[in-house]
């Protein structure tokens, strides 16, 4: 049992991939930072940055809210591997102990998370799209783990921690999960859900350099080659404007309409499920639960229905418009402008009018 006493501090794994920050690095940063500050004013958020020769992204993350960076800096982590990343990783916060562990939903934060939690006997809530502090409770419940408990559990709330919140059976319903009985707190937490904090140039914070006892022994795979897409995935989670089309485009011939508007707005095509499933687009469009969260300045759902798998992925969207011929469709219901036609008579009218301007 973790003696819970010895826990503190909010920690981001800001992924970075060939020495560039991801976005959700940024906006985990945000989240972290917000957490932290509940928690109490002495707890930080410290971002981990992992890799080889990546000094340079340094005071960018001081920049976006970082108090503390552990800096985890060695040849072995040059590119991802499970192996190396999770044991520097897990050897990191055996010796450091934070309270919570945010990492981004990516391909690398779900690979290297449970494996990290896996070894250290605790929980991790998979796919966040909220997390929360029991402010109220929380300072008292850490002075009850800082007084008097050295066990971990006596005294103990559930209430309390961290409430982490995920779609849950489908979609259908959202499931608040606590981990009372482990530390740290880990949850990997879905890209485009939370806000960057606003950029602070020449934010200063502490370094502190982590020497990574890795060797060659603790991987059991070998990177040969790092080979990009033939075609470049789609930047869903970081475009202003997206026009998605959903099963009312009736053919993979009606994403041509799709692919024209978004190249008047100067925006990205999106996608609903039925569209993907229907192989009139490649799945890297799709918008929702099981696709990507976005975030667009404006949303434009063509032929969407509006399931709430869909809804998942979009409704924090600044501005939603749809194009739907059935008024009852759930996605008029919570459109800013809901236009109610055909789509292939409206889109080519909003073409033109966008022209016109
Ligand atoms: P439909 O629901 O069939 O809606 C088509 C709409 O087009 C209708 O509203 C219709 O009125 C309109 N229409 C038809 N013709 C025209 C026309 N000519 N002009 C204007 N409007 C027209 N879905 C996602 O999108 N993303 C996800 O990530 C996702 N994840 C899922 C995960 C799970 C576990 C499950 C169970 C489902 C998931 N789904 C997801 C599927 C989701 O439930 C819906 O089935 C899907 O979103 C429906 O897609 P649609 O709106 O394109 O199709």
């Amino acid at each position: 049992m973790a003696n819970f006493a010895e826990y503190k501090d909010v920690w981001v794994f800001t992924e970075q991939r060939q020495g560039k920050l991801m976005n959700v690095a940024r906006q985990l940063l945000g989240e972290g930072y917000r957490l932290s500050r509940e928690i109490s004013k002495d707890t930080r958020v410290c971002a981990v940055l992992a890799g080889d020769g990546v000094d340079h992204l340094v005071d960018e993350l001081y920049a976006y809210g970082a108090d503390v960076v552990y800096q985890i800096d060695h040849f072995l982590l040059k590119e991802y591997t499970t192996d190396a990343y999770a044991k520097a990783m897990t050897d990191a916060i055996r010796t450091y102990k934070p309270e919570i562990v945010l990492f981004g939903a990516t391909f690398i934060g779900r690979d290297l998370a449970p494996r990290i939690a896996a070894r250290l006997d605790t929980g991790l809530t998979a796919d966040c799209t909220r997390l929360d502090i029991n402010t109220a409770n929380y300072v008292e419940y850490l002075k009850t783990y800082t007084t008097a408990s050295t066990d971990g559990i006596s005294g103990r709330n559930d209430d309390n921690g961290l409430k982490q919140t995920r779609p849950a059976f489908g979609g259908n319903l959202m499931a608040t999960i606590v981990t009372p009985n482990t530390r740290p707190q880990m949850a990997t937490v879905r890209p485009g859900v939370m806000d960057p904090r606003e950029k602070k140039q020449g934010a200063r914070g502490q370094l502190i350099r982590v020497c990574a006892q890795l060797s060659a022994d603790d991987i059991h795979v070998e990177v040969v080659e790092v080979v990009k897409a033939a075609k470049e995935l789609v930047s869903l989670t970081d475009a202003d404007i997206i026009c998605s089309g959903g099963r009312g485009l009736g053919s993979a011939e009606g994403f041509r309409l799709m692919e024209e508007f978004a190249a008047k707005v100067g925006g990205v095509v999106g996608a609903s499920r039925a569209a993907v499933d229907s192989g009139w687009i490649d799945q890297s469009h799709q918008v929702g639960q099981t696709g990507t969260t976005v975030k667009p300045k404006i949303y434009f759902a063509c032929g969407i229905s509006g399931a709430i798998q869909h809804q998942a992925g979009m409704k924090g969207s600044d501005v939603i418009v749809a194009v739907n011929k059935d008024p009852q469709a759930p996605m008029m219901q919570i459109a800013d402008y809901a236009i109610c036609g055909d789509l292939k008579k409206v889109v080519p009218e909003i073409i033109a009018q966008w022209d016109a301007e």
